[in-house]
């Protein structure tokens, strides 16, 4: 494959001095996850080729984060990678951001539905071209006698004009830590939300409310392409 490096970094808008594969290419903020294996630079370089996502990876309190709650993400954000994929979708740029406790104002840990929205409306990432992804420590909302991780809606990509704007994601819930094999499915079901996707009651389904599946159809994926947050391939 004859690709300069520099171009794919340009792809993800990665600082000229002292970009890192695994942080701007990968968007892994703490290195790469344990027990995730080998990541390929070359598949990575096809995703931004096609369609891809831009992610504003919000922290919500760093401080009440558990010590791998980070790796945790790091293994979300590359399962979802894998799971998106299979529609044609990769993750492209991946920006952090953090909210102190004193900004938080009691946000970090969510109890409602109201207090996820309300989190989504007081704040917001750097990019209007990037999904708003909260990561809170705790999201303890309990809806229909289950336990929720995470709530979605993304109505348009004018970032400041809605009320709900973005997702919302517990390392935690009601049941218990949200581990790593989990994250994937959970990060790419809410953005499955962001990008327009209603839950399907498809057994093996990502939308499907609950589940632990991680299909998608193919009217799913089309739809999910053709979402404005969705970037066209970057060419090199
Ligand atoms: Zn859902």
């Amino acid at each position: 494959m004859d690709v300069s490096l520099r171009d794919v970094l340009a792809c993800v808008d990665a600082p000229t001095e002292e970009a890192s594969l695994l942080r701007h290419l990968f968007g892994f903020l703490d290195g790469r996850p344990v027990g995730l294996g080998t990541v390929s630079v070359r598949d990575q370089i096809e995703a931004l080729r096609g369609d891809h996502l831009h992610l504003d990876i919000i922290l919500v309190v760093r401080d009440d984060f558990a010590a791998n709650d980070l790796q945790d993400l790091a293994f979300g954000i590359q399962g979802a990678r894998d799971i998106l994929g299979q529609v044609g979708i990769g993750i492209g740029r991946v920006r952090y951001h953090e909210i102190t406790r004193e900004q938080a104002d009691g946000a970090e840990v969510i109890t409602s539905k109201r207090e996820a929205k309300r989190l989504t409306r007081r704040f917001r990432g750097s990019s209007d071209d990037a999904m708003d992804v909260f990561m809170v420590p705790q999201y303890n909302v309990t809806s229909g006698g289950e336990n929720k991780a995470g709530i979605c809606a993304v109505p348009t990509c004018f970032k400041n004009h809605y009320v709900f704007n973005g997702c919302v994601i517990g390392f935690r819930h009601n049941g218990g830590p949200i581990t790593g094999p989990q994250m994937p499915r959970l990060l790419a079901h809410e953005l499955g939300h962001g990008l327009g996707r209603i839950h399907r009651n498809i057994s093996g389904n990502l939308m499907e409310s609950g589940g632990s599946g991680t299909s998608l159809t193919v009217s799913q994926g089309r739809g999910m392409r053709r979402d404005c947050f969705i970037q066209d391939g970057c060419s090199f």
